[in-house]
């Protein structure tokens, strides 16, 4: 995250959803829609103060929209760390008949024995039963196991062995909207700054010997 970048830099108002969020409180603008008892569009739940419904709910354009903004951010980070990188309909296909794609393709990402890396983003939720289950509104149960892990084998099982048959490794980016990272996708940002970091100082040292040439 950067303040000069605008892709990376927080708006106001996620500056404002975050910090309720971290906080545990009501955000402004769902708490307007929570007590007016708005509905989904899935029809099935009221939107609740935390957010947690319209970032889960497959019907709800925040779903996408918070799933847009995690891909945004990612993109730039494997931009600024030097990778080649395709998104969405341009990624690789899988092999055999499927016509399903990730989300973010990083190309001649280096692993031995593989040409691509795709990577597949998604969003889950904390709260036991999609956020709502007493009377439509969050009970307040978190999930104790690891529901983080259990997303990822299911986007494994969907994934990992197509992409494999063309050369292709597969990874799963997985957050929750409580803000946990799931380990594999942690692993992948600090790989990222690592190799940022490694650039930086190589780009450092360089500039040392032509300033020292310059001088001698
Ligand atoms: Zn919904």
């Amino acid at each position: 995250m950067s303040a000069q970048r605008p892709v990376t830099r927080f708006s106001l108002d996620l500056w404002m959803s975050f910090f309720c969020r971290s906080m545990g409180l009501p955000i402004p603008m769902l708490q307007a829609h929570a007590v007016a008892q708005m509905m989904c569009s899935c029809k099935i739940f009221f939107l609740d103060p935390q957010g947690d419904h319209v970032l889960a709910c497959k019907k709800h354009t925040g779903a996408t929209r918070g799933h847009n903004h995690v891909i945004d951010v990612l993109v730039q980070l494997i931009r600024n760390t030097g990778y080649s990188v395709r998104v969405n309909h341009k990624v690789s296909m899988m092999a055999a008949a499927s016509n399903k794609q990730g989300d973010v393709d990083l190309v001649n990402f280096g692993l031995d024995g593989f040409n691509n890396l795709v990577i597949d983003v998604s969003i889950c939720c904390d709260h036991i039963s999609n956020s709502t289950v007493n009377n439509r509104h969050l009970n307040g149960k978190m999930h104790t196991n690891d529901y983080l892990q259990a997303r990822a084998r299911v986007k494994n099982n969907r994934y990992k062995e197509d992409y494999a048959a063309v050369g292709t490794v597969f990874a799963p980016a997985i957050v929750s909207v409580a803000g946990q990272i799931h380990p594999k996708f942690l692993r992948l940002l600090w790989v990222l700054a690592d190799k940022q970091t490694r650039n930086y100082c190589a780009l450092i040292s360089a500039e040392e010997e032509i300033g020292s040439q310059a001088f001698t």
